[in-house]
């Protein structure tokens, strides 16, 4: 059963999945395990992630395993046509499209989760809020969700801080195989694959100003100083400003980094990061994008309502003309530029967090867990790592006894 568009685009998908699957050796490894053990067989699985390629061959791991799988895209803008119909033909129950509205894509989150699953896996917490308020029959269900990202992690944790979790849920963002590579170099990357694709300008000799110097925002103010721009960071958190000083960059509030920024990306996960009030102390033409989970990082409403005009300039860019009759361009309109107005991240970077969700889906149909939140364990998270470091053949020492004994490790 699936509901997409554009049914007759698979080909171009297919070739798209084929290209990731040859850059996953992470993945196509852990993919012969589940094919020769079927450690999934006839587990049904509800996803919901960015619906492109290397989440489409993500799920035919799972499928692979004996999973029956369910999936939607975690953003109306990230899910990609042809690779929504290369995966029909592979057997996966698909419901997302491209620009689908609000309702389309709340829908197709039902869709999902009509398949009464046993395992979820979420990417924001979408699919976790809507079982909790109209689908809470399927709880008595579910062994357990994995939750790929930053702010997913933060709903949670507050879920379960007032003892509202009615499931175990997995925190995959938190692993280190997770955070360390994807949303540092990750985002690192992607943010600038998008931004310079979509404005087709130099980043050398600008000005660019990164709010928030967390996982994704040290990826991404270390790749801005790669291309050549003058870095300046903000922060709320002492400690990381501090960080983000010793690490060569210049710290400022917004207020005074607005006056001299020519790019502007907020990666918190907080909301009105740039208000309107900062954008009318801007330069003419600055950009504006964000890759933060939300679009409220930008205060997108509050521009719509009080900007003089609005016009596509490009694609993926709109201009808007404020009251003091400059001009600002935003990207995406505000929502994650990397996955808005790009590929996301880089294929090699989604061989490890596909990896590790796919042995924590495993883990937890394996376990007989409880109600609440589960860091990755060890032992999973360090199975991503070896597996990648064969894949790439690369050896590392390992600890004699007599060492293990100096540093009072039990085996
Ligand atoms: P993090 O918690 O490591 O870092 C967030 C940083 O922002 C912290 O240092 C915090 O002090 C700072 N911050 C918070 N409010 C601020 C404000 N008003 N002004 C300036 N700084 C502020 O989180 P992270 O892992 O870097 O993730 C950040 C966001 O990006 C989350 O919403 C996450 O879900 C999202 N994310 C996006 C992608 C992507 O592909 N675009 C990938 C991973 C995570
Ligand atoms: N629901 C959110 C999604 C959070 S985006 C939204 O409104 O858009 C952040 C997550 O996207 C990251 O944790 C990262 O692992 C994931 N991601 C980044 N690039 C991706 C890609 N190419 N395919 C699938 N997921 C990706």
């Amino acid at each position: 059963m699936s509901d997409i568009k554009h049914a007759d685009k698979s080909k171009e998908g297919l070739l798209k999945i084929e290209w990731a699957k040859k850059h996953m050796p992470v993945l196509r490894s852990i993919e012969e395990d589940f094919r020769l053990h079927q450690p999934l067989k006839d587990v049904t699985i509800a996803v919901s992630i960015h619906l492109e390629a290397k989440t489409a061959y993500f799920c035919m791991v799972l499928a692979a395993g004996g999973a029956d799988v369910y999936v939607t895209g975690s953003n109306p803008l990230s899910t990609q046509d042809d690779v929504a119909s290369a995966l029909v033909t592979k057997g996966i129950n698909v419901f997302a499209w491209y620009n689908a509205t609000a309702t389309e894509y709340i829908n197709h989150l039902k869709s999902v989760l009509d398949s009464s699953p046993e395992i979820i896996i979420d990417d924001g917490g979408d699919l976790v809020n809507l079982i909790h308020s109209e689908y809470q029959h399927l709880l008595k269900n579910i062994k357990g969700g994995c939750e790929e990202t930053t702010t997913g992690i933060l709903r949670l944790k507050a879920l379960d801080s007032i003892d509202e979790l009615h499931l175990p849920m997995m925190l995959v963002n938190d692993a280190k195989s997770k955070h360390l590579f994807d949303n540092r170099y990750g985002t690192g990357q992607s943010v600038w694959d998008a931004i310079n694709h979509t404005t087709n300008l130099i980043v050398a000799s600008k000005t660019v100003v990164v709010a928030g110097y967390g996982w994704c925002g040290k990826g991404v103010a270390m790749r801005a100083k790669g291309l050549g721009a003058n870095v300046v960071i903000t922060e709320i958190d002492a400690i990381k400003a501090v960080e983000a000083k010793m690490d060569g960059f210049s710290v400022l509030p917004m207020k005074r980094a607005a006056e001299i920024g020519d790019v502007f990306i907020t990666v918190t996960g907080c909301k009105d990061v740039i208000p309107y009030s900062v954008m009318l102390m801007m330069k003419d033409s600055a950009i504006l994008c964000n890759a933060g989970h939300f679009n409220v990082e930008i205060a997108m409403d509050e521009l719509e309502s009080k900007k003089i005009s609005k016009t596509p300039v490009r694609k993926n860019i709109k201009a808007y003309l404020l009251e003091n009759n400059k001009t600002i361009h935003v990207l995406a309109q505000g929502r994650l530029v990397n996955l808005a107005a790009g590929d996301g991240h880089p294929v090699e970077i989604m061989d490890m967090s596909f990896s590790l969700q796919a042995l924590c889906a495993n883990y937890i149909n394996n376990h007989k867990l409880t109600k609440g939140i589960y860091n990755v364990p060890e032992e999973v998270d360090q199975e991503v790592a070896i597996r990648k470091l064969s894949s790439m053949e690369i050896e590392i020492d390992q600890l004699t006894e007599d060492q293990k004994k100096y540093l009072n490790l039990q085996d």
